[in-house]
This record gives structure tokens, sequence and C-alpha cells, in this order.
């Protein structure tokens, strides 16, 4: 979690001893106040504003984009490899198509609504140099499903073509699991140093995304500030918008989705909610569901009566790959920014949300922000690149200005999630502790 710097006070020890999250979110009030003031100046000088400070938000938005490749491919193959063949068994196939199902079930109350709603629209953002977002040509739902396997997995490394790499990489971990545990123990050890050297590079990649964080707050200030100056105050209503649009499904998928299916199982919702919360708050409040895993690990044994045969694998698998509310936040986001740079979605295009979407979520890291990177793939793979300047990367700016309170609600969801799922497949094994249900 946040770690200073270094232990010695440097010059900028004011800046990196700050909360994170308060940095970020006074940069994202001061990029918002300085934009405004522009907006209602001279247009010389929001001009001059953009052009001597658009380096900087270009950097954060370069920074981020550098590491999405790295963090999907290594996260993934770590996540893949760290299901034993074993659990692969009854009562880990059933949590994983758990987790599979509702984080579907998630996407689609996220399109729906936000079909519905149509949030962003209207809004017409441009891009820094006025150019409207790069709308890369958005493929067909078969060939999105074709384009998944990669003919050369190399070349979609280094094209960064995301769907082919998760695909990769989830194969390459699943296979690795198996070798781990093989009978010959050359392999064997073998397949654990890879595993470690995987999980490695992993950690690494995190510790960079830690590191680009640190940028966000004049990223975010920067970013925010140019597209208030462009645009104007009349982006604020849209931002409320979709923030309690992201709250609304999020609370949509506790009633329709838990609701739904702890009713299927006899369980009562509130309950479950009941004895889940310290692990929500947690996650409210640290951002990472990763972090989180002891409160959930604990809550579910002790509130919930879940025993630990099935908690100790199937939740930190859930921590690893189960992010319910960041699908829904992936969903929304996508929405509005495709209505806010004025290219509302397809129906092609929702179809390859669900699948991005789902993936996006199963990749992204336990950690704050790892939603946010997943982003740029889910947008790419609809036909809206991330490209510095673009009416685009302005409208991920926005989302990513306010990525903080979103975080906040989605992580909150996945550890819920992860829960809810190790509630059920123990229910319908048997082995759940009803005792610890009686009394509400
Ligand atoms: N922060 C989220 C989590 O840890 C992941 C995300 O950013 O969506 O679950």
């Amino acid at each position: 979690m946040a770690e200073q710097a270094s232990g010695k006070k440097g010059f900028l020890s004011w800046y990196f001893g700050a909360n994170l999250l308060v940095r970020i979110m006074i940069g994202l009030i001061l990029g918002a106040i300085v934009g405004v003031a522009l907006a209602f100046s001279a247009p010389e000088t929001g001009q001059a504003f953009i052009k001597y400070t658009k380096f900087f938000g270009d950097l954060f938005i370069n920074l981020l984009k550098m590491i999405v490749v790295p963090v999907i491919f290594l996260s993934l193959i770590a996540g893949g490899a760290s299901i034993a063949p074993a659990q692969l068994g009854r009562v880990g196939v059933k949590t994983l198509c758990y987790y599979l199902g509702m984080t579907i079930v998630a996407v689609t109350i996220g399109l729906v609504m936000s079909t519905i709603l149509s949030p962003g629209e209207g809004l017409g953002i441009l891009g820094a140099e006025g150019a409207q977002g790069k709308a890369a040509k958005a493929p067909g739902f078969d060939q999105v499903l074709l384009a998944i396997v990669p003919t050369n997995p190399i070349a979609s490394l280094a094209k960064g073509d995301v769907l082919p790499i998760i695909f990769f990489a989830l194969i390459f971990g699943i296979a690795l699991s198996f070798l781990k545990e093989s009978a010959n123990a050359t392999l064997r050890r073998q397949a654990e140093t890879l595993f470690d050297i995987v999980s490695a590079g992993a950690e690494v990649m995190y510790k960079i995304v830690h590191g680009i964080m640190q940028y966000a707050p004049i990223g975010v200030f920067v970013l925010i500030a140019i597209v208030f100056a462009q645009q104007g105050p009349r982006v604020i209503g849209p931002l409320v918008f979709v923030t309690a649009l992201v709250y609304i499904c999020l609370i949509m998928h506790i009633f329709i989705g838990y609701g739904g299916i702890m009713a299927v199982f006899g369980l009562n919702l509130f309950t479950f909610l009941k004895g889940a919360q310290e692990a929500m708050i947690t996650a409210f409040v640290t951002r990472s569901s990763s972090a989180t895993l002891p409160i959930s690990l604990q809550v579910s044994e002790e509130k919930l009566g879940v025993p630990r045969s099935i908690s100790s694998f199937a939740l930190p698998i859930g921590a690893t790959v189960n992010m319910e509310g960041t699908a829904i936040y992936l969903s929304v986001c996508a929405t509005f920014i495709a209505n806010a740079v004025g290219q509302p979605l397809t129906f092609d295009q929702q179809l390859t949300i669900l699948i991005t979407g789902t993936l996006g979520a199963i990749g992204a890291a336990g950690v704050p922000g790892a939603g946010a990177i997943m982003m740029l793939m889910v947008l790419e793979s609809i036909g809206l690149k991330v490209e510095a300047g673009s009416a685009v990367a302005a409208a991920y700016a926005m989302i990513l200005g306010i990525d903080a309170l979103l975080d906040m609600g989605r992580t909150c969801m996945n550890v819920t999630g992860d829960i809810n799922g190790v509630v059920i497949v123990s229910k319908s094994e048997g082995v759940l502790d009803l005792s610890k249900w009686k009394r509400a």
C-alpha cells in the first residue's frame, strides 16, 4: 500500500508523504477550477495553457499505456497458473462458473442501464488538437470472437492486441499449472521456476503501476484542466451522472445478482450483507481486493460459516479474477466515453464489450486503479483508440479524474462478489455452517 518514497525527508516529501487519494482529488478539483477559469478567459490564454501543459497530460496517458500489455500478460499467466489442476475439480469448476456467470450479469446490467440512460450523450468532447476521436473501424462481433485466438502471439504482444494476449496468457498459465504438478521432478522444478519468475514479473509491474500513480495527481490536474478549458463547466453534470449511474448499477447488481442467486439457494441477502460488511468497508477504503483478502477470509469463516477448505482456495482466486464491480465500471464508462466523443455504441460493439468487459475484469489485478488500465483495452477493442491529444483521450481523462470515487464502489462490489461466491459454492456443497445464518 501507500509506501513512502524513501525513509529520508527529501524536498518532495510533502508530496509523496500525502495520501495519494487526497492528492488525486486535489489534482481533480484544482484542474477543474483552473479549467473553468480558462474557459471564461480569453481564448489565447486557454490555448497557451494547453500548449505548455499538454505534454504533462500526454505523459500520464503514455505511462499508463506502457504498462497495459505487461500487466495483463504477466498477471494472467500468474493467475492462471495459481489455479491448481486438482482444484479445477467440482468445487473449482463451480467457483469459476459462479465468478464468470456473475461477471457476465454485471456487464449486462451496466450495458443495459447505460443504453437506457446514455451517459455522456451530447457532450461532444474534442481532442486537445480539436481532432475527433480516432474512429478505428469497429470490427464485427464474429470477427472479434475469431480474433481472440492469436495466429502469432508474439505479434499480438508487439501490437498490443489485448484479447489475443489475454487468451494466450490464460492458456499459458493453465498449462503451467499442470506442469507444476507433473510427475516428472525436473519438469516440476522448471515450472516452479518459471512461475516464480512470472509472479515476480507481475509484482514488478504492480510496483511500476504504483509509481505511475504517484504521477497521477499531476496528470489528472493537467488533463482535467484541459478538458474543462475546452468544454467549459458543462462537463460537471455528465460526470456526476456517470458516477451516480455506476453506483446505481452496483446496487442493482446486489439485489438482482446476489439477491437472485441467494434466493435460489434459500439464503437471506441481508444476513449476508451484514456478515460481509467489514470486508466491504475495507475494500471501499483500500480500493484493493488483494489488500482486503485477509478480512474476506476472516468474515467468510467467522461470520458466514464458509469452511476453510473452500474459502482458502476460492477467495484468493476471486480476489485475482472475480471483479464484478470492475465489469460494471468498464461497461458503463466505455459507453460514456463512446457517447462523449459522439460515437454511440453499435450493437456489435456492445457485444464486444460483453466479452472484453468480462475479460478485462478477469484480467484486472486487485489493486487500486487496475480497472482504469483495463478500460484502455476495452476501448481499443471497440475501435476507440486512446491516443494522446485525441477526443477519446480527453473523455478517458474525465473518467480517470473520478477514478478514485468509482474504484471505491467497484472494489467493494468485487470483494462482496468473492465472498458471495464462496457462500453459494459452500451451500451447494452442503457444507455451509447455517448456524451463523440463524440470527440476522
Ligand atoms: N481496485 C479494484 C480491486 O482491487 C480493481 C479495479 O481497479 O477495478 O478490486
